[in-house]
């Protein structure tokens, strides 16, 4: 599940797995799909 933090007046998107964030709701839903959980190294990046 994608959560949102906001920084610098911008809504980030966090992947909830891994701690990834970006600045698209859109690109953090394609990331979890992709996302191989805790591990610390994404499968997805951007
Ligand atoms: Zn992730």
């Amino acid at each position: 599940m994608v959560a949102t933090t906001e920084l610098d007046r911008m809504t980030w998107y966090r992947c909830e797995k891994c701690g990834l964030l970006v600045d698209s709701e859109m690109d953090a839903e394609q990331h979890e799909e992709c996302c191989d959980g805790d591990s610390g190294s994404p499968s997805y990046w951007w």
